[in-house]
């Protein structure tokens, strides 16, 4: 009597989505950040547990979840950049339209205070007499 041939297992479907877990930049948090790749979708994921922060991004075959994550990076970099900058100009803006109602109020201060000098002072001309 042979030995029964044992029955191959069934190779367990290769799970497509990755998981990883990184520092969160947003709330500083350790491996408080899931990341997951859709190689079907070809789209990455990652979200804070901690602060609930989320990002996707193309990625392609070749991607890992480390590549999504310091996708994430460059893009809050980008974002915190644009936003400085933004800030920056709209104070700049701001003290400079700031300036424009001071100059405006002492100049309005000003007309308002002025005597009117409604009368023309050509009419006392007393040259010929
Ligand atoms: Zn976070």
């Amino acid at each position: 009597m042979g030995k029964r041939k044992s029955a191959r297992k069934p190779q367990a479907k290769v799970k497509k989505v990755l998981d990883s877990q990184f520092d969160c930049v947003a709330c500083f948090h350790e491996k408080s950040i899931n990341c997951k790749l859709d190689f079907d979708q070809k789209v990455g994921h990652l979200q804070c547990r901690m602060c609930g922060v989320n990002y996707s991004c193309a990625i392609n075959y070749l991607s890992h979840a480390v590549d999504v994550y310091h996708d994430w990076i460059d893009a809050c970099e980008a974002v915190n950049a644009a936003g400085k900058a933004a800030k920056t100009a709209a104070q700049d803006r701001n003290r400079e339209r700031e300036r424009e109602r001071e100059r405006g109020r002492d100049r309005d201060d000003r007309d308002d205070d002025r005597p009117r000098r409604s009368k023309p002072y050509d009419r006392f001309d007393n040259d010929d007499d």
